[in-house]
């Protein structure tokens, strides 16, 4: 824990003046007595949180608790899934998401999502980037050629990739794979971004790419974090909640979680006792 504490301390220096400008954080997601049922497992218990712009919120705690059920429900892409039932409400910027009038594809164009395992299109870069705005309906050829450049940029792999974008994106690396999933995210101008586990397939020098990335892209997008590392929550997250069996044992700023934990079962995780 002392480690994770020193290395956190590290990483608040450098951003709390960036930090220190911005006074009041709208909330983007507040979800209420959400609850969700896989046929009768019980998945998420009674999840009341609140999330803010602007921030990057860490979900931690061990296999199976609900992580990745929890930020699929936020997309409302969990309810693919037949067997799924819901109950409570998913306000986002102040409408129910869960709500029979709100169209599942206006939610999508304001919240993306990066996987586990970079996915992208077997496709050119350029083609992977342009995919979105297309389906949009913007076909004039110099603006997608600007948005494919600012979304590459704004994801940190332009310089490595501006001379090859008619090239397949599967003939790159994965951490390049995984940093053009976020340029076609942002493609769509989303205003959240959702990360389930984006670096667990990556290297350790990916991995810090992504995370430095993160620290960037958190000025002009809203982030939504599963890991199962706890070094990488400390490291890059602002909040922290911490979960287990479905419910939210914690939630709170992430220095907070990792120096002083409220509960007894967020420390016993924090500090390797199980998980
Ligand atoms: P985590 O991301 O924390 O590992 P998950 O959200 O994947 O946890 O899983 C939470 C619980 O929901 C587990 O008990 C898991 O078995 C169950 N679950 C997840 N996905 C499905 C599914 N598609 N069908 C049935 N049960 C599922």
């Amino acid at each position: 824990m002392v480690e994770l504490v020193a290395e956190r301390k590290q990483m608040v220096s450098f951003s709390t003046q960036a930090k220190s400008a911005v006074v009041t954080k709208k909330p983007i997601f507040q979800t209420r007595d959400l609850n969700l049922w896989y046929g009768e497992d019980h998945a998420l218990k009674s999840i009341n949180l609140e999330l803010h712009e602007n921030e990057v919120t860490a979900i931690i705690g061990p296999s199976g608790c609900g992580k990745s059920t929890f930020i699929k429900t936020l997309n409302r892409m969990v309810e693919l899934i037949p067997v799924v039932r819901i109950s409570g409400d998913i306000v986002y910027r102040e409408k129910n998401i869960l709500d029979k009038s709100y169209k599942v594809e206006d939610l999508r164009t304001h919240v993306g999502m990066v996987f586990q395992k970079p996915n992208p299109f077997p496709k050119s870069i350029y083609e992977n980037i342009a995919y979105g705005p297309k389906i949009h309906g913007i076909r004039n050829k110099k603006f997608l050629d600007e948005i494919v450049e600012k979304s590459l940029r704004g994801a940190a792999i332009w310089d490595e990739v501006k001379d090859r974008l008619h090239e397949n994106a599967y003939g790159l690396s994965g951490g390049q794979q995984q940093r053009i999933c976020i340029a076609r995210c942002l493609a769509i101008e989303p205003d959240v971004i959702l990360m389930d586990e984006p670096t667990s397939a990556l290297d350790p020098i990916s991995t810090l790419k992504i995370e430095e990335l993160v620290q960037e892209l958190k000025k002009d997008f809203s982030i939504i974090i599963v890991t199962h590392n706890m070094q990488q929550a400390a490291r890059i997250s602002d909040k922290t909640a911490f979960f287990l069996n479905g419910e939210v044992i914690e939630f709170d700023e992430t220095n907070k979680i990792f120096s002083n934990p409220s509960d007894k079962r967020t420390e016993d995780y924090i500090t390797g006792r199980f998980g």
